[in-house]
């Protein structure tokens, strides 16, 4: 649907040419909730202003459905940029016009009849719940009803896709949850193609079906946003995730354990005790625990855990301690591997061995 490639995009500054956009290649399929995140900087709103051909990029190829935007002229871009419903972090909406008058705008521009155009705001208001504040001004409704307006006039024209810079990021996180949940709604009526561009995880998390991540204007990871989340590969990634699914315990945490199995090592000399990191995706965390314990005879006590839902699928880390005889603990281990889960020995302690400690990287 959307194909970009090799995408370039400097800007001159008074200490020379800026890469904002190095070399991004991304391919969005029809319909699909694609979210783009990265730290501040990374160059997303760059890549939305030449999504939107309000940018040049300096080399490099766009595509929608098939048509190709780079090298079209003026005319032929104006023509090009209603396929595309931009929603914008500060609503921009026209404090003189009511929420009618402002959905309303996009199709008066295109010339569309007053009594087509009445007909498709009553259903676009309709379609994002506003019906009822038709005649309000923006000035007297919410952030996340504002942001409804935003939306219904970004569909106005019937666009191919929808463009989101930050769209959420200036509202509440109940409120944040509320758009989302439109967003998709309207994604699965319509069969829209969405792409969000965000720095919350949180945002990615709840919608996206595919994510890319940026970092200083290179596309640096991007997958399915529940095998991204289960096993983060990039340090930007990481760190954006563990926000989220908490996937590394603290340094007070760690020192605390590790006091604590050192403890319990020499307390039952002949016991092997080890935490676990367990990587879940897709998986049932409860009968997992259930499972090491009962099946291997092995104590299992919960150190840390977050799982979340990211789109009907568990994925999360939970840490565990485990403790045993060197043989169960080790058919336990294999038991989880046979089940898919991948295990990161964070601490590894047993009265025999040396004391050993594996960081996560
Ligand atoms: P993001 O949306 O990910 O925060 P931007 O695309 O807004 O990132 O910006 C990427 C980089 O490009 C930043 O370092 C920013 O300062 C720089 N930049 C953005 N627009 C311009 C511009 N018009 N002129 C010069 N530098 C710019
Ligand atoms: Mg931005």
């Amino acid at each position: 649907m959307i194909d970009i490639e090799h995408l370039n995009k400097t800007y001159a500054t008074p200490h020379g040419r800026y890469e904002a956009l190095r070399g991004i290649d991304l391919h969005i399929a029809q319909g699909e909730v694609f979210g783009v995140i990265g730290p501040s900087g990374a160059g997303k709103s760059t890549l939305v202003k030449c999504i939107n051909l309000l940018e040049r990029p300096d080399s490099g190829a766009i595509s929608i459905g098939g048509q190709r935007l780079t090298g079209l002229r003026e005319s032929q871009l104006r023509a090009q940029r209603r396929r595309i419903g931009m929603v914008f972090q500060h609503f921009n909406l026209m404090t003189r016009r009511t929420v009618y008058g402002n959905v309303a705008l996009p199709l008066e521009i295109a010339g569309v009849p007053r009594a087509r155009i009445a007909e498709k705001v009553r259903r676009l208001l309709e379609l994002v719940g506003l019906a009822h504040l038709a005649d309000r001004y923006p000035s007297q409704i919410s952030g996340g009803q504002k942001q409804r307006v935003g939306i219904a006039r970004a569909l106005a024209n019937d666009p191919d896709v929808l463009l989101s810079d930050e769209a959420t990021s200036a509202l509440d996180p109940e409120t944040t949850r509320n758009i989302l949940a439109l967003l998709r709604e309207i994604n699965r009526k319509t069969g829209i193609t969405v792409v969000l561009i965000t720095h919350q995880m949180e945002v990615v998390r709840q919608i996206c079906d595919r994510v890319a991540v940026m970092d200083k204007g290179q596309v640096v990871e991007s997958g399915r946003t529940v095998d991204v989340f289960a096993a983060p590969r990039h340090p930007v990634t990481r760190a954006m995730v563990s926000a989220v699914t908490a996937s590394d315990l603290s340094d007070e945490t760690l020192a605390a354990l590790r006091q604590k199995v050192a403890r319990q090592a020499a307390e039952q000399p002949g016991q092997a005790v080890r935490v676990w990191r367990l990587a879940l995706s897709g998986g049932d965390a409860g009968s997992l625990l259930g499972e090491l314990a009962a099946g291997h005879g092995v104590s299992v006590t919960l150190v840390q855990a977050r799982v979340e839902d990211i789109q009907g699928i568990a994925v999360g880390t939970v840490f565990v301690m485990v403790q045993g005889a060197p043989e169960a603990v080790a058919a336990a281990q294999g038991a989880a591997q046979a089940r898919n889960i991948q295990i990161e020995e964070i601490i590894h302690e047993s009265a025999t061995d040396q004391p050993a400690l594996h960081l996560a990287a």
